[in-house]
């Protein structure tokens, strides 16, 4: 039986300590972004600073505003490029960046110089594209990141554990904007059965 972790370890900034980097990563539907709010919300009761950002291309809901899937909202910054965080992000305790698979390699030593000036840098997206191949530039995140938590969706096709995003759509595009009207959350078998079944006809 799948054990949800325990995400509760992961120890609360404190003013003046050394920074870290969490990366929270999974398929969609896998409520990545409940749990990134969810550390940003206890961080900020504590009267830590933070601040959000995403990247300007994921306009899914709503411009300023990060929104999981099942509406939790908080307010952030789209930026257009990952050095574009550095500055605003200069006087916060804590840095949330989500959707971070839509910026580009820079993201990483971004979050390396965050970390290094002693914030605690929380870092949300998908751990692999549509065609089940690592995200770039999340691979190199995770590996870089002191904590990593893979989040997991429930399979659409059979209910069992899901790490897959498979997309309906026929399109080629890395990437894709698009919610349930375009992507599924599919197990191992439950994926592999769809692509397979796709590349037969
Ligand atoms: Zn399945």
């Amino acid at each position: 039986m799948f054990i949800e972790p325990n995400f509760g370890k992961i120890p609360a900034v404190r003013k003046n300590e050394t920074g870290w980097i969490e990366v929270i990563c999974g398929s969609m539907f896998s409520g990545k972004t409940e749990e990134l709010i969810r550390r940003l919300n206890r961080a900020r009761i504590a009267n830590l600073k933070v601040e959000i950002f995403k990247p300007a291309i994921d306009k899914r809901y709503h411009d300023t505003m990060v929104v999981s899937h099942d509406k939790k909202e908080i307010r952030s910054t789209p930026v257009d490029f990952a050095n574009d965080i550095l500055l605003p992000a200069s006087d916060c305790d804590l840095v949330g960046i989500d959707e971070a698979q839509f910026f580009d390699n820079e993201i990483v030593d971004v979050a390396i110089k965050l970390a290094n000036s002693g914030k605690r840098v929380i870092i949300a997206g998908l751990d692999m594209d549509y065609l089940a191949k690592p995200f770039i530039p999340m691979n190199d995140l995770m590996a870089v990141a002191e904590f990593v938590t893979k989040t997991h969706a429930i399979c659409m096709k059979c209910g069992s554990i899901a790490s897959y995003t498979y997309r309906l759509d026929d399109s080629d595009q890395q990437v894709l904007l698009g919610e349930k009207n375009i992507y599924e959350a599919r197990c191992r078998r439950c994926y592999n059965e769809g692509m397979k079944a796709r590349s037969n006809h």
